[in-house]
C-alpha cells in the first residue's frame, strides 16, 4: 500500500527522542523521507533505528538557536532532496527545579533567554528558512508542537516554557494568515501529560496525580502526538489552518 506522504520530505526537530522520535517514526511510515534533526548525541542511532525497519530516515545535526546551523541544515536537504513539504518545530525544553516549576521571582533573565531561544525563536528561526522554499512549491505544511501549559492554566510548568507555547500559538496563527493563499497551512499539537524523557523526573505520585485529572485516566503516550502530527500533514488536513489539536486526555477542553 502506497503511504499517504509517500514521496514528501520532512523536516523534524528534536527528533532523537520522546514526541519528536514518535513524529518521525509516523511520518516515515505514512511514506515520507524524514530527516530528523536534534543537538543529542543519540540522533544517528534513532535514525539508524527506524531504518532498520525500512523506513527512509536521515539524521543532521541541527540546534534550533543557532541561524548558522538551521541555514546549514536546510540549504543541505534542498541541495539533496530538492524539497521540504513538511516542518514539525517539536524541539523544546522545559527547566525543572526539584521536578517542580520555577516560580517568575526565582527565575534568571538566562533562563529566560534559554527557554523562549528553543521554544519559541527556534520554529520562527526554522520556518522562516523553509518558507521560501514551501511557497515556491505552492504547498506546504508547518506544525508546531505547543502545550496544554500554553492554552489552561499551568500546573507543573514555569512561567517561560508556558509564555513561549504561548508565543507560539500566536506565531502559529500569524503564518496561517499570511501563508494560507501560498497552499501552505500553520498549525500545532498541543500535548498534556505525554510519558517522554521530559517527564523522567516526576515521582510515581506525580504521574498518577496527572493520570487522574485525565477524563481517560491515562497518560498520554508519544505516538498519540504522531497521530495528530500525521493527520495534519496529509492532504486530509488542507482545510484546517491556524488552528490547535489539544492531544490531552480530556485535561483541558474548549
Ligand atoms: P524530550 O526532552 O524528551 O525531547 C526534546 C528533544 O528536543 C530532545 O531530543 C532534545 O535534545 C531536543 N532539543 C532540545 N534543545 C534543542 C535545540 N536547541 N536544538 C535542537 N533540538 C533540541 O521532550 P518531549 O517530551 O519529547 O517534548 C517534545 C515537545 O513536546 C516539546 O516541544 C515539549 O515542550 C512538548 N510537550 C511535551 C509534553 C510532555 O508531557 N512530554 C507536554 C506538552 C508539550
Amino acid at each position: 500500500m502506497v503511504g499517504k506522504l509517500e514521496g514528501q520530505v520532512a523536516v523534524v526537530t528534536g527528533a532523537a527522542r520522546g514526541i519528536g522520535l514518535a513524529i518521525a517514526q509516523r511520518l516515515a511510515h505514512d511514506g515520507a523521507l524524514v530527516v530528523m534533526t536534534d543537538v543529542d548525541d543519540g540522533l544517528e542511532e534513532a535514525a539508524s533505528q527506524l531504518r532498520d525497519q525500512q523506513l527512509n530516515a536521515q539524521a543532521l545535526r541541527l540546534d534550533v538557536t543557532q541561524e548558522s546551523s538551521i541555514t546549514d541544515v536546510i540549504g543541505r536537504v534542498m541541495a539533496g532532496q530538492g524539497r521540504i513539504d513538511i516542518l514539525v518545530n517539536n524541539a523544546g525544553i522545559s527547566p525543572k527545579k526539584d521536578g517542580g516549576k520555577f516560580l517568575v521571582e526565582e527565575t534568571s533573565t538566562a533562563d529566560w533567554g534559554r527557554v523562549l531561544a528553543v521554544n519559541l525563536t527556534g520554529p520562527f528561526l526554522m520556518s522562516r528558512e523553509v518558507i521560501p522554499y514551501m511557497r515556491k512549491a505552492g504547498r506546504g505544511r508547518i506544525v508546531n508542537i505547543t502545550s496544554q501549559a500554553g492554552r489552561a492554566r499551568p500546573e507543573a510548568t514555569s512561567g517561560h516554557y508556558s509564555a513561549s507555547k504561548a508565543g507560539l500559538t500566536g506565531l502559529s496563527r500569524a503564518m496561517a494568515n499570511e501563508l494560507g493563499s501560498s497552499g501552505i497551512t500553520v498549525n500545532c499539537v498541543a500535548p498534556g501529560a505525554i510519558e517522554t524523557p521530559m517527564m523522567a523526573n516526576f515521582s510515581a505520585e506525580k504521574r498518577a496525580h496527572y493520570a487522574s485529572r485525565a477524563p481517560v485516566g491515562i497518560l498520554g503516550q508519544p505516538a498519540d502526538i504522531a497521530g495528530a502530527v500525521s493527520f495534519l500533514a496529509s492532504d486530509e488536513g488542507r482545510y484546517i489552518t491556524g488552528a490547535t489539536i489539544d492531544v490531552n486526555g480530556g485535561t483541558f477542553m474548549t
